[in-house]
């Protein structure tokens, strides 16, 4: 049995002038390797079904058929990412769900500005939000042809918060647990396509040695246990460590695992290790570089880690 494994990046891709950078590298990245690709849609996408969510200048129906009949030629799996729950926001600005319908926010009418966040995050159990969401992940599986979809879920620090009427004191691991068992009903239940996240709510940053960035100090981690197991979990580490232990921890929980790192090419050689250490484990996918700015569209086969991990992926 041969184990195809992923070979992938993660950008973010939220206007057609970025698809045509992308579409016109494509050829170049599959000459390296490139299996799966990962873009970051969130609410650059012209939705008709919520066009008051669309972000500025999003990417048209005309844009994502270019980019998946690129992907098509080329055997590249198009994977498109709604980023759910939390990073609602980004410095100052609100992302489209939480300004257009301010009541969704888990933290309504706190941190003008804000201020004193990281990012915003919306409620969990607000009875409005998943109708809108999964009209929106319809609209992407739809438009980019996709058979899974990445929901983000990554550092979501505002969870349970005191200021919201419904998770004032409620398990920050129950209420993070109910909201990927939503997801992964509508999405695996209903839809019948894979899904994605991030893995770093899972794990416990004191015990793995993460911290609260990479891993979870703010209780969310129990709910490794809560949630379905064929969910593919993305765990992203950018640091140098001597070991990355989530990797074993995942596999060993049953979920499938798909390691990635980022701009360091001393980390990128040390995750690619630890991920190439379970090799032969049928759930170890491959390695996903994430991009975050550092290099776009149209940029990617210059940048160093995405050279590494296409070269050193069997
Ligand atoms: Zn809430």
């Amino acid at each position: 049995m041969t184990h195809r494994f992923w070979r992938g990046i993660h950008l973010g891709l939220s206007h057609d002038s970025d698809v045509d950078r992308l579409v016109g590298e494509l050829p170049a990245l599959a000459d390296m390797g490139l299996n799966v690709l990962m873009v970051e849609v969130n609410y650059g996408f012209a939705y008709e079904s919520h066009p008051e969510l669309r972000g500025p200048d999003p990417i048209t129906h005309a844009g994502a058929a270019r980019l998946v009949a690129a992907c098509q030629a080329r055997d590249i799996r198009l994977i498109p990412q709604f980023q759910c729950l939390g990073h609602q926001s980004w410095a100052k600005t609100t992302f489209p769900l939480l300004k257009v319908y301010p009541e969704f926010d888990e933290t309504p009418g706190q941190f003008p500005d804000n201020e004193g966040i990281y990012c915003r995050s919306w409620c969990p159990q607000h009875p409005g939000v998943n109708p809108i969401i999964f009209a929106l992940f319809d609209e992407l599986l739809e438009a980019f042809e996709a058979d899974g979809l990445h929901v983000g879920m990554d550092e979501v620090f505002l969870i349970g918060s005191e200021h919201c009427p419904r998770c004032k004191g409620h398990d920050p691991a129950a209420l993070f647990a109910r909201a990927v068992n939503d997801y992964h009903g509508y999405l695996v239940g209903e839809r019948h396509v894979q899904m994605l996240m991030w893995g770093d709510r899972l794990l416990d940053g004191v015990a793995t040695g993460y911290g609260l960035w990479e891993a979870s100090e703010n209780g969310t981690d129990p709910a490794i246990d809560m949630i379905p197991k064929d969910i593919v979990l993305c765990d992203w580490h950018y640091e140098v460590m001597e070991r990355y232990p989530s990797i074993a921890l995942f596999l060993d929980k049953g979920f499938p695992v798909l390691p990635g790192g980022w701009r360091s090419e001393a980390a990128t050689h040390l995750l690619l290790d630890e991920a190439l250490r379970h090799r032969d484990h049928p759930n170890m996918l491959g390695y996903l570089c994430t991009t975050w700015g550092h290099v776009g569209p149209g940029e990617l086969v210059t940048f160093p880690p995405i050279r590494i991990a296409l070269d050193a992926l069997p």
